[in-house]
């Protein structure tokens, strides 16, 4: 259908039907009045009526080929005017496939494979019926304590803009309606969720137009750019407006600046939340807000409609403003092609073949594999093949390593690390023990792990967060492992044996009594489907580690937030004149993380040249071009992520010690050396300053080439701007 066909349709519809668009209730609440069931419990209590259902625009976590077939069926039977149901649902790291969680994804630098692995995703999704996923996540993170931290990409704006646009170019193709092996992307959750104060799931955020546009807007403006139909609000507030109600954010910046003409979506019961936030007195009011600022579809409470007809007839909300919202969904329906074919791709034999085949578990072990970062190494990894191991821990033979948001994956199906370990080993070589609960520790567990460990030569220790750790409302305060862990750990160091640490976490961990004790740790994530046969390739060198870390890791939770790209202050330590006591510092921890963003190791060494500019001044239209040969220069092949970073050293408002500019993964064997030319240009010098121009700023500069946010070889070099050219 045309968009004038679509707007005959839409003139069509009673205020009723419009009105019934705009809501989405979960899977339970339709399947019920669809088989003609009886209108109880929750849908009772929420007033939803069968007419509601009807004709209602979509349905949230309902998938299974047949299931959405013969739901969507029963709805166009009943639907007046035939219009199909859209099926969204939470698709946030593969369908069955599970893949790493995203937190994980972001350590790869790999954007093919993270592309490849929402291809993948859409696929399985879509021959089992869905239509639209909730991803990606494009909040930005600086807070661990957060348990959603697991969902985004990690802490720098551009990173998470390169993850944001794969993800979105994976789940939605190039051509949505022919391609029905796709889905339609949301990105979520608009704005700056991420910023939770505290760390605290769903708690207040503020702060300044100037930062929120330079650091929190980037990641969701790139995935808008690359074509991401939906957008999801977020449940914070921002500036004192719950985000759903906020017309600065919706209306003006999403909707009239950046031209957004896709659908809004609130966050699961975000609209009425207008009411506890204290914004909005009763449902009329929180319906009234939100419909205002521009939010389409209302998820999982019913204020739009129990109160839009009666605010559209008491004049209040303009019959305008529901067509907009409708015309928008129609046009989401056409674009998925679901006027012409409303069972789009599901199909329960294609379902059979495609949902976790051998194809798509291979790319979730190598995504896995990539994803798996190498924080300390004292010449322990990789394993001999014939050493004698005791597998211990609490994850040792766990299936709970999909990491939350992996609903429709399957723990048995997991690949555990114990199987994978004896299957590349041998079973003799590998004795299994549970060593702890997660969080309970038992004298009995430790005197069998105890036992296995004095006949091993090496210790291998599995630990971790259970999934429901992390995740949403999963903020945590302690964040470092359960103490049951740790004790472990602490009773296994004293046999003293060479000690690896396999971390299974959704969020960078305080390793206080962790990484010191052991002689080596891999911090796996929740790596997903095939997470042990990753793990174990890691383990015993068949792979070459080669993750770099997208979040910092902190010394102690009292640094939290601490992030690379952060600024200096007035009192920086080490400066020259300062007063030794009178620096910003704490008196108990050092400033820098543990372990900083970009950071990771592996088998083998990386060599850096000195950097080479082509120059040291740049202008509008003359970049510069920085060289740098990199050489591996140990025993095996192994990958490097060589990573750009630049500093302006005096901006109009005060800029980042360091951000990454670009980077490059590259494979090296043995001796060999590449030299790599990254070309820096002076629209990568831009910032937003106090007055929100989007400009850079003649003068001085620093660029700094290197393996981590830390490590880097500085340069210094001018910017130098004709007067015309220097728009501010
Ligand atoms: C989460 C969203 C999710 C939605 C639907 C909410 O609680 O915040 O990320 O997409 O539920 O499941």
């Amino acid at each position: 259908m045309n968009d004038q066909q679509l707007v005959i349709l839409l003139n069509e519809m009673t205020l009723e039907e419009k009105i019934a668009q705009l809501q989405q209730l979960a899977a339970n609440f339709y399947e019920g009045a669809e088989s003609g069931g009886q209108i109880t419990g929750p849908m009772e209590a929420m007033g939803i009526t069968d007419d509601m259902i009807i004709n209602s625009g979509s349905v949230l976590g309902l998938s299974g080929a047949e299931q959405v077939i013969a739901v969507q069926e029963a709805h166009l039977r009943k639907n007046r005017l035939g219009i199909p149901l859209l099926m969204m649902a939470d698709i946030v790291h593969g369908f069955k496939t599970i893949f790493p969680v995203p937190l994980a994804i972001g350590c790869s630098w790999d954007l093919e494979r993270t592309e490849r692995s929402a291809e993948i995703a859409a696929k399985e999704s879509a021959v089992s019926g869905v239509h639209v996923t909730f991803a990606p996540m494009a909040d930005l993170v600086r807070d661990p304590r957060w348990g959603r931290v697991m969902e985004s990409t990690g802490e720098d704006p551009y990173l998470n803009g390169l993850y944001a646009r794969a993800f979105v170019r994976g789940f939605q193709g190039s051509d949505l309606k022919g391609d029905v092996n796709r889905m339609a992307a949301c990105v979520k959750h608009f704005a700056a969720y991420g910023l939770s104060e505290g760390g605290r799931d769903y708690n207040t955020v503020d702060l300044s137009e100037r930062h929120l546009r330079e650091y929190y807007l980037p990641a969701y403006r790139a995935a808008l750019d690359e074509g991401a139909e939906m957008v999801m609000t977020s449940f914070n507030t921002i500036e004192g407006i719950p985000v759903s109600g906020n017309v600065k954010l919706l209306r003006d910046l999403l909707r009239d600046e950046w031209g957004f003409d896709g659908v809004l979506i609130s966050d699961w019961g975000a609209v009425k939340e207008l009411i506890p936030h204290g914004v909005a007195e009763d449902e009329a009011e929180a319906a009234l807000k939100t419909i205002r600022a521009g939010v389409d579809i209302e998820m999982m409470t019913a204020c739009y409609v129990h109160q839009l007809p009666e605010l559209v007839a008491s004049g209040q909300v303009e019959i305008s403003l529901i067509d907009e919202a409708v015309l928008r969904i129609l046009q989401l329906k056409e674009r998925l092609g679901l006027f012409e074919n409303p069972l789009r791709g599901a199909d329960p034999v294609a379902e059979r073949e495609v949902v976790f085949c051998e194809e798509h578990r291979t790319a979730a072990r190598e995504l896995a594999a990539k994803s798996c970062v190498l924080l300390k190494n004292e010449q322990v990894l990789p394993l001999a093949p014939g050493q004698r191991i005791a597998l211990i821990g609490p994850f040792a033979a766990s299936g709970d390593i999909l990491g939350p948001w992996s609903w429709t994956g399957s723990t048995e199906d997991a690949v555990k690390l114990d199987a994978a370990m004896k299957a590349r080993a041998g079973v003799g070589q590998i004795t299994v023990a549970e060593g702890s609960g997660i969080d309970t520790f038992s004298e009995e567990l430790w005197l069998e792990a105890e036992t296995a460990a004095q006949a091993a030569e090496v210790i291998v220790l599995a630990l971790g967060e259970r999934s429901e750790m992390s995740g949403e409302a999963g903020s945590r305060s302690d964040i470092r492992l359960p103490e049951a862990q740790r004790e472990l750990l602490l009773r296994l160091k004293a046999l003293d044996k060479p000690l690896v640490v396999v971390l299974f976490n959704g969020r960078p961990l305080d390793l206080s009594g962790v990484y010191d004790m052991a002689d080596a740790v891999l911090e796996a994530w929740f790596p997903g489907s095939e997470g042990g046969a990753a793990i174990t390739s890691l383990l015993y060198g068949d792979e070459n580690p080669s993750g770099r870390l997208s979040m910092s890791f902190p010394v102690a939770v009292g640094q939290i937030p601490v992030y690379y790209n952060h600024f200096n202050t007035g009192r920086p330590l080490g400066a020259p004149d300062a007063d030794a006591r009178y620096v910003s510092q704490y008196l108990d921890i050092p400033n820098e993380p543990l372990l900083p963003f970009g950071y990771g190791l592996s088998y083998t060494t990386f060599d850096y040249s000195e950097p080479v500019l082509s120059g040291d001044k740049m202008t509008g239209d003359q970049p510069i071009q920085i060289s740098v040969t990199i050489t591996n220069t140990g025993a095996v092949a192994g990958e490097e992520v060589v990573q750009l970073y630049i500093r302006d050293i005096s901006g109009e408002v005060v800029r980042p010690m360091k951000e990454l500019k670009d980077f490059a993964k590259i494979s090296l064997s043995p001796g060999e050396s590449r030299e790599l030319t990254f070309t820096l240009t002076e629209e990568q010098l831009r910032y937003y300053h106090s007055d929100l121009s989007f400009a850079s700023d003649p003068g001085k500069f620093e660029l700094f080439v290197g393996p981590n946010s830390r490590d880097a070889k500085a340069r210094g070099f001018r910017l130098e701007l004709a007067a015309v050219e220097n728009k501010r």
